[in-house]
């Protein structure tokens, strides 16, 4: 049953009592679609349609976040407002890995199981590589056939911007209108270095980490930092001649896990093995997810957790809104290049020149208005 509250529709132009018999299911919501020009147009029309589970409505309102334009900005912060006190009960989950290690094959068979037992599961994407290259490691293959056609589920790709700041707040956003359109469970996927993977902790409630069988002394040159943050070790492909290997494996990160501090729920990262072409494996995974899920709720984490992410992507958003702001002010480019001019010639100090130009740039903001 839709545990949803029930759906208000603010603003202008929407006739509330079309909405409301369009909700109890007495107008066919495509026919009502076609029919409203008025409502397609506007920003309160698409945020009604995500809330009522429409994939065309949720991709033209991720787009929407994702635009660059200034008046789109403004139709963004309007739908996220009105899609945000929807967010139902969901369980986000961050899944990394190296390229080739499996993510994509382990998600689909994982997604699958999920929608089968009538969860919504939404999959997003950090790319690191399109904010560095321009490229993408996750988004250029033809990936998860066959969860993709499921009505349960949503893929989307990383959103191509240059910044993985940018990319980040976006994936952000991404979640609330996914689970304002009824997801309860949406999978983040990224592939990097420890940059991408610590912005994903920031908006998940668990880490995955996918790895390859073989014992290996190097941790498989994936990031100390990055182990480190798991919650959950997987060891994909332990199947035919490499259940050997993936053993060996699960005895070498269950000593690695070791040497880390104790997570802040007292529960010992699990390493898993399984095998995401035969499916095996798979529910066991999930069950560890949920009992660390349960683990958190119990103890309150879960909540913490959620309120510590909410703080902190508030503080994020002010700190690289005043940073662009700062850099993007008129003058500032060129006098920053004197300065470091004269900070090379040691005729000033770097404190001194930075202490100098942010004072120039308050008074010139004080003068502006
Ligand atoms: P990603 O780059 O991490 O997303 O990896 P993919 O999901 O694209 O998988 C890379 C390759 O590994 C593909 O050829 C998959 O078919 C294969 N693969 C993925 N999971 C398994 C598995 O559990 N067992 C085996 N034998 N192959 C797998």
């Amino acid at each position: 049953m839709d545990k949803r509250p029930p759906i208000d529709i603010p603003g202008e132009g929407i006739d509330p009592k079309r909405g409301e018999d369009l909700l109890g299911g007495k107008i066919n919501p495509l026919a009502f679609k076609r029919n409203s020009t008025l409502m397609k147009s506007s920003v309160e029309a698409l945020a009604l349609l995500i809330k009522m589970g429409d994939l065309v409505a949720l991709s033209k309102g991720i787009t929407l976040i994702e635009s660059t334009k200034d008046a789109d900005k403004e139709r963004a912060r309007d739908l996220i407002k009105m899609c945000l006190k929807d967010s139902i009960s969901s369980v986000r989950v961050g899944i990394s890995g190296s390229p080739g290690v499996g993510k994509s094959t382990f998600i689909e068979s994982l997604g699958l199981q999920l929608v089968n037992q009538n969860k919504k599961v939404a999959v997003l994407a950090i790319d690191p590589s399109s904010s560095i290259t321009g490229g993408s490691i996750l988004g250029d293959k033809t990936r998860m056939m066959n969860l993709s056609i499921h009505p349960n589920a949503f893929i989307r790709p990383s959103p191509a911007r240059k910044a993985l700041g940018g990319v980040a707040r976006h994936t952000r956003e991404a979640i609330i209108l996914c689970e304002a359109a009824g997801f309860d469970t949406i999978l983040i996927e990224t592939v990097g270095v420890g940059q991408s993977e610590t912005l994903v902790q920031s908006m998940v409630d668990l880490f995955l980490l996918l790895i390859l069988p073989g014992a290996g002394d190097d941790l498989q040159g994936i990031k100390r930092g990055v182990v480190e943050m798991a919650d959950l070790v997987v060891i994909n492909k332990a199947d035919g001649d490499r259940v050997n290997a993936a053993k060996l494996s699960k005895a070498f990160y269950l000593q690695a896990l070791h040497l880390f501090p104790a997570k802040e729920n007292g529960h010992a990262v699990k390493v898993l093995a399984c095998s995401s072409t035969q499916s095996e494996g798979i529910v066991e995974v999930w069950e560890e997810i949920n009992s660390i899920i349960q683990i958190n709720k119990k103890l309150g984490l879960f909540a913490k957790n959620r309120e510590q992410q909410l703080l902190h992507w508030f503080r994020d958003t002010i700190q690289n809104n005043l940073y662009d702001s700062f850099f993007n002010f008129p003058g500032i480019k060129e006098e920053m290049i004197d300065l470091q001019k004269q900070i090379l010639n040691h005729l000033t100090s770097p404190f001194m020149a930075a202490d100098l130009l942010l004072k120039r740039f308050f008074d010139q903001l004080h003068n502006h208005k």
